[in-house]
C-alpha cells in the first residue's frame, strides 16, 4: 500500500472518535523542513487527516535533559535553529504558535513522580517545528514541548507515555518526533539501506504491531542491534513515549517507512481509536 493510500484509510477511520490519536514522525534531515519531499508531503496530508487538537504536546529527540522531565510553560515558545552548516533559508524559518502555559503546568503536576519541572527557556526545536509547519501550517494550535530525561532507561519513557495518555481525552495531540533508526555515523547518502537499519526497523515494526513494547524497551535483549541502530537513544525515546501512551483498543497505522541516507528510518505511525 502506498503512503497516500494509508493516509486515505487513516482519514476515513479518524472521524469516528473523540479520543485524540497519537503520532510518531520520523523527522530525519532538517532539509525536509524546506524541501518538497515525500516526507513533507505525507506530513501535510496527515495534518489534513487529523482531528483538530486543542493543543499539541511534543516529545522531540532534540530536547535532552538529565535528571528531570522539563515542560515548557512559556506563552510564546521561540523557534530554535539547532543545527549547523545548513542553508540560510533554514535559519530564517519560524513557527509562531502560542504555548499553553496552563496545560503545561498541569503536565508538570502529572509528571511529579517523574521529576517533572517547569521550564521557560526552551521553545520549539527543529524536531518539533520542522514537522509542525506541515501538519498545522497556520501555527494556530497551541504547542509545547516535554523533554526526555537521558539518565533514565527505556522502560521509563514508556511510563511517561502512560502518564500522558489521559490527555488524549482532552483533545491533546501527543506528537513524538525522532527516528526509529538513527545512526549518523553509518550514513550512506544516496546509498542502499544498511542491513542493521532494515533489521532494527523490521523488529521495531513487528514488536509495535504485536504491542510488545517490553521488547522494544529491553536494552539487554536488543543488544548490539540497538547500539547500531541508535549509538545514542535520543531519537528512539519519543517512539517509546508514543507507544506507552497507546492502549489495547487503539488501531495502528504506519505512514512513510523508508530508510533514508542508508541509516535513518523515516518510519512514522499513528495510534488511533479503531
Ligand atoms: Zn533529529
Amino acid at each position: 500500500m502506498t503512503t497516500a493510500e494509508r493516509l486515505r484509510r487513516l482519514r476515513d477511520s479518524l472521524s469516528a472518535s473523540d479520543r485524540m490519536p497519537l503520532v510518531f514522525l520520523g523527522h530525519g534531515s532538517p532539509m525536509n523542513a524546506i524541501e518538497d519531499t515525500q516526507f513533507s508531503r505525507a506530513w501535510t496530508e496527515l495534518g489534513r487527516s487529523l482531528p483538530r487538537p486543542q493543543a499539541i504536546l511534543v516529545v522531540s529527540a532534540h530536547w535532552m535533559t538529565k535528571g528531570t522531565t522539563l515542560v515548557d510553560v512559556s506563552a510564546m515558545p521561540r523557534t530554535i535553529h539547532d543545527f549547523y552548516g545548513f542553508p540560510q533559508a533554514l535559519y530564517e524559518e519560524s513557527y509562531p504558535a502560542a504555548g499553553d502555559p496552563a496545560l503545561a503546568r498541569e503536565v508538570v503536576t502529572l509528571l511529579a513522580s517523574h521529576h517533572g519541572a517547569e521550564d521557560d527557556t526552551w521553545g520549539l526545536d527543529h524536531g518539533a517545528w520542522a514537522v509542525l509547519k506541515f501538519l498545522y501550517p497556520g501555527a494556530d494550535v497551541p504547542v509545547f514541548q516535554v523533554s526526555i530525561d537521558m539518565t533514565q532507561d527505556l522502560p521509563y519513557h514508556l511510563e511517561i507515555g502512560a502518564v500522558l495518555s489521559q490527555l488524549r481525552d482532552r483533545g491533546v495531540l501527543i506528537l513524538g518526533s525522532g527516528n526509529v533508526v538513527h545512526n549518523l555515523r553509518a550514513m550512506r547518502p544516496g546509498g542502499a539501506p544498511q542491513d542493521f537499519a532494515l533489521e532494527f526497523d523490521t523488529l521495531f515494526t513487528e514488536s509495535l504491531e504485536a504491542r510488545d513494547f517490553g521488547r522494544l524497551a529491553d536494552r539487554k535483549g536488543l543488544g548490539s542491534l540497538l547500539t547500531m541502530a541508535h549509538p545514542s537513544v535520543d531519537h528512539y525515546i519519543p517512539a517509546l513515549t508514543v507507544a506507552g501512551a497507546s492502549d489495547e483498543k487503539d488501531a495502528l497505522t504506519f505512514m512513510t517507512d523508508q530508510i533514508d541516507l542508508g541509516s535513518v528510518s523515516m518510519r512514522s505511525f499513528v495510534f488511533h481509536a479503531a
